[in-house]
């Protein structure tokens, strides 16, 4: 098979061998740097360090001894390299005991450990019980090991691996969303790693005698690697985006200068090195504005955080003033009241019209500061509703007949339609829902100077009920419209004109919802306004 034949010509090139070792290289060093760097005292941090070099020990070790050309020196390199592959799997068990978090582990544990590891490291090294020696073959040169001395050695190294899975597996369920989406990285470049070596490492060696393939079982290690620092790194997942671009980049400079030492005529250097000298402003700028993207984005997320905070806190100081407003208010209403009942004795009546007055805007007052009490238990779940049928056609009644003195003495033509035959049942909150309408009606005479407002209740599905009022008044513009139902919004032509709070339609808007409704307007500046709310219809 041409594949076959083409990736085996590849594996035995030792100029391939070496650009993939490079490459490893380059990209292991740097993140081992940036991770250690990072937090010199995490411990997680130096176990990372401490298993990635050792890791890259076996990796370039495992280059040098497949391509030797001497045997005693090969049998020397391989004899360090299963050596090194015992501690590059004690440093991965120390660091998984501490990481994503600290386990409690005992000191006992960790001492057997590394004893045993270095008792058979020893055994390894200075004696022939595990590796014989070694042997040229075809694609460089073979382990030799001694039957027994390989079983030992997988079953240890079997055993360190099992117990890490083990305890990452016993952690898993205790760990929080960050700390699991870091155990899963880690999970993912472990299984990639293990199930390459015990492929090319362990499966082929044993059954066809030869550690041909070697170097994918060997070159997986840098996937581990990334995937542990990347674990480690990512507070976030925006910085994902941040070191994907890093990777991106340096790979693109790893393989130019690597073409460009393959380089074989002179016009190639020189195309390589054209491309190189572009390429590398490019990729400076590219993670650079990655860089500045992403940390806009996370001061944003920080302000919005605040912001957050803020909005809380705000709802809290209202909710507590509004509270202690309304006592001394109530005491106003109640002796302004005792005086114009005459508690005190005759009164003027100049002096009676200025208490009317004092009573009046007292009142609003206590409604403003009712209706922010009303807003932060609603908000925080804590009104109770006392839920019932009721017809909406007859609390729309009346309040269509409260505020018809007022619309009259304006001028205006103030209808009530009521659908023929409409069935107007509805599950609500009898109060409420009177001052969702009576708040609507309000809003349409008090802002219309003249022509007609027109309160309706229709059914316009066998499964809805619709109430209107249409008036001919200022209209509001669609981006007035769009901010309309927020807290304390009033349109900018009513500020400093007409009384008002701006909390009416916010408080609809809440209490509509609960009730399962919804509702909206349609309004066009300078011809009128429709404001709506529909409400499921109850069959009765
Ligand atoms: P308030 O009436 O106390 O200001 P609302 O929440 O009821 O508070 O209304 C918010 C704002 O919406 C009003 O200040 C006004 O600018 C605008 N608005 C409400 N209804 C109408 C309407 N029918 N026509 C024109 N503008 C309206």
């Amino acid at each position: 098979m041409v594949a076959t034949t083409f990736l085996d010509g590849l594996l035995l090139d030792i100029r391939a061998n070496l650009a993939t070792i490079v490459i490893v290289d380059t990209f292991a060093i740097w993140l081992i740097h940036k991770i250690y760097t990072s937090d010199k005292t995490a411990k997680a941090n130096l176990f990372f360090s401490a298993f990635s070099l050792v890791f890259l020990v076996w990796v370039n070790g495992g280059f040098v001894f497949a391509f030797s050309t001497d045997l005693k020196f090969a049998e020397f390199i391989g004899k360090v390299i299963l050596a090194d592959v015992i501690w590059s799997f004690i440093f991965l068990y120390f660091f998984l005991s501490h990481f994503p978090t600290e386990r409690g582990r005992s000191a006992k544990g960790d001492f057997l450990v590394l004893v045993s590891g270095s008792l058979l490291s020893l055994l390894v090294i200075f004696t022939d019980e595990i590796v014989k020696g070694s042997r040229f073959t075809q694609w460089g040169v073979d382990p030799v090991y001694a039957e027994q001395g390989r079983l030992i050695y997988y079953i240890y190294i079997a055993t360190l691996i099992g117990s890490s899975l083990f305890q990452m597996l016993r952690e898993y369920p205790r760990l929080n969303a960050v700390q699991k989406r870091k155990a899963q990285l880690l999970f993912f470049g472990l299984t990639i790693f293990l199930s390459a070596n015990l492929v090319f490492n362990v499966y082929l060696p044993i059954s066809s005698g030869s550690i041909k393939y070697w170097q994918f079982g060997n070159y997986s290690a840098v996937i581990l690697i990334f995937l542990a620092a990347f674990a480690i790194a990512t507070r976030q997942l925006l910085e994902v985006k941040v070191v994907a671009t890093e990777v991106l980049t340096l790979a693109i400079w790893v393989t130019l200068v690597i073409r460009l030492l393959g380089s074989s005529s002179s016009f190639d250097v020189f195309v390589n090195v054209g491309v190189l000298v572009i390429l590398i402003p490019f990729g400076i700028l590219l993670v650079k504005s990655v860089k500045t993207e992403v940390e806009q984005r996370q001061e944003l997320q920080k302000l919005t955080q605040k912001l957050r905070e803020l909005d809380v806190r705000k709802d809290e100081f209202v909710s507590v003033a509004a509270h202690e407003l309304r006592a001394p208010m109530t005491a106003i209403k109640g002796y302004i009241s005792m005086i114009l009942d005459g508690d005190v004795g005759e009164i003027p009546e100049k002096a009676k019209d200025f208490l009317g007055e004092a009573i009046t805007a007292n009142d609003r007052l206590i409604r403003m500061v009712n209706n922010m009490l009303d807003i932060s238990r609603i908000e925080e779940n804590r009104l109770v509703f006392e839920m019932g049928l009721m017809d909406l056609s007859e609390v729309v009644t009346t309040a269509y007949r409260e505020y018809k003195v007022q619309a009259e003495q304006k001028g205006l033509d103030f209808r009530l339609h009521i659908e023929e035959g409409a069935k107007a049942m509805v599950n609500v909150d009898k109060d409420r829902i009177y001052e969702v309408t009576s708040n609507f009606i309000s809003n349409a005479v008090k802002y219309t100077d003249k022509g007609t407002v027109v309160v309706s209740v229709l059914t316009p599905n066998p499964t809805t009920v619709r109430f209107e009022v249409v008036d001919t008044g200022p209209g509001i513009s669609p981006e007035e419209q769009k901010k309309l139902f927020q807290k304390f919004y009033r349109t900018e032509s009513n500020i400093g004109k007409k009384l008002g709070t701006g909390l009416g339609l916010y408080i609809s808007k809440l209490l509509i919802e609960r009730f399962g409704g919804r509702l909206g307007l349609s309004s066009e500046k300078g011809k009128g306004s429709m404001f709506w709310f529909e409400l499921p219809l109850v069959l009765t």
